[in-house]
């Protein structure tokens, strides 16, 4: 006859000093949850001959365990320390103190988000960020949705439903997942029809596949590929005019769009979106999370017709955006404004932007004490050189030349283990297999303490 007296009873438990605690924090549904759970093992384990009052001995902590664990949000913070400055799984770009605090305050406060505080009358949500969009990028008129893959979406939509999309064989790209720009096109009701070959594309191309069933052309920007080698493509200037002789309006999709040059901030130059407004694109689109480092959103921006027409889409009611990420990309592009203090406050910029020997000399300080933390799990720690990247499709090919640690182990399998082990802090650090060693590449690492925290487990 097994003998479960030694395990106590819901109630009992409760009332015991460490049940109310737990009830405090948990509260007393979770709780007795836990506990039922608990004790239907620890009377299992008592049937198969346990010892009952070691296994009620442990009850309390293993609760309390289950409990905690089972509280941990599931999106959870990490350090990257991938050397990827927006990186898509890890959230991509970081918002400015400015962002988040005018989204903080938007979750905590009625907005005048579609009020109009002369009139009283209705007001339009997209009004924040127009007038900042055109004056930044110079063109006529803006609207802004859910991210730069609904941008497209609308507006291929808007602009081409029932008609043809002309594109080019080298820009028909996947950026990832199942955003596949052919894919994107049936969606939106277009039919595609590509021109040119996967290298080389030209204006002749183009004219000859206008028809009077074309509705649109569209360019597309190679953000996470290039063709090298023998490759030509047509610049968008020259098919803006095949695009003007035809009457068709020339959608180009930038992808990253960059609102300042970055070669100011020692960075290869990537296409700024008012270089593709002045190119004579009638529409461009762009994301808010790459490098213009807001939150996620996708802007459109151009001809005023042309994006009249896409507000009207019903479409746009279903990929519209938020107060929350409204107040924070007009604060973000606020800073724009400044270009001189962009890259302090810009959280993606400032990045990019870090000088090598401060990341090195960072490397050298923090070598020691992070090979001092990794001892007692058998592995070591060295400073090294690193390359970085922008990531999310910006300059694919073109690395920032970075520095590190290098962890090692024994083993072959230790690069895996050692990862494995920093994902399973608290707070989780995700580096970078490379080379038969795990590269943290100190980049993004603005603070030491948030390192040497996360690997004392604090
Ligand atoms: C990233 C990208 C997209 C998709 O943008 P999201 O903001 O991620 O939806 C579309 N087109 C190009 C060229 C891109 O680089």
């Amino acid at each position: 006859m097994p003998d479960f007296r030694a395990l106590p009873s819901a109630d009992q438990f409760l009332l015991s000093d460490c049940g109310a605690g737990l009830v405090a924090l948990h509260g007393r549904a979770q709780v007795l949850a836990a506990l039922r759970t608990r004790l239907d093992t620890a009377r299992q384990a008592i049937r198969a001959g346990g010892d009952g009052a070691a296994l009620a001995g442990a009850l309390a902590g293993e609760v309390a365990a289950d409990l905690a664990r089972a509280a941990r949000p599931g999106l959870r913070p990490v350090l990257n320390l991938t050397g990827t400055v927006l990186h898509t799984n890890l959230g991509r770009a970081l918002l400015a103190e400015e962002a988040i605090r005018a989204a903080a305050g938007a979750m905590a406060q009625p907005m005048a988000l579609e009020f109009d505080l002369d009139g009283g009358g209705r007001g339009q949500r997209d009004d924040h960020l127009r007038g900042l969009l055109c004056e930044l990028t110079g063109a006529e008129d803006a609207t802004v949705v859910n991210n730069n893959a609904a941008a497209v979406l609308i507006a291929l939509n808007t602009l081409a439903e029932g008609r043809e999309a002309i594109v080019s064989r080298g820009e028909l790209i996947e950026i990832g997942g199942a955003f596949r720009m052919p894919d994107i096109m049936t969606r939106a009701g277009a039919q595609l029809v590509e021109v040119g070959t996967t290298n080389r594309t030209h204006p002749a191309d183009y004219e000859t596949a206008i028809t009077d069933r074309t509705g649109l052309i569209l360019k597309v920007h190679c953000s996470n590929y290039r063709i090298e080698g023998f490759t030509t493509e047509v610049p968008a200037p020259r098919l803006a005019i095949i695009a003007q002789a035809a009457g068709l309006p020339l959608l180009n999709d930038l992808g990253s769009g960059s609102l300042v040059d970055l070669s100011a901030y020692g960075l290869r130059r990537e296409p700024t979106v008012a270089e593709a407004v002045a190119e004579g694109a009638d529409l461009v689109t762009f994301s808010g999370d790459k490098l213009l480092g807001g939150p996620q959103a996708g802007f459109i921006v151009g001809r005023r017709d042309l994006v009249a027409a896409i507000n009207r889409n019903p479409m746009k009611r279903a990929v519209r955006l938020d107060k929350i990420r409204i107040a924070a990309l007009e604060a973000t592009l606020r800073l724009y404004r400044d270009p001189d203090r962009l890259s302090e406050r810009l959280p993606t910029l400032r990045l990019l932007a870090r000088p090598l020997a401060e990341i090195a000399a960072q490397a050298a300080r923090l070598a020691p004490p992070v090979d001092a933390a990794l001892a007692p799990q058998g592995f070591a720690a060295a400073p090294c050189a690193c390359d970085s990247q922008i990531g999310s499709g910006a300059l694919p090919v073109d690395t920032i030349p970075s520095a590190g640690l290098r962890l090692t182990g024994p083993g072959g399998d230790a690069p895996d283990r050692l990862a494995a082990w920093l994902r399973a802090l608290p707070l989780p650090v995700i580096g970078r297999i490379h080379d038969g060693a795990l590269i943290l590449d100190l980049r993004c690492l603005e603070r030491d303490e948030e390192l040497l925290g996360a690997l004392a487990g604090t």
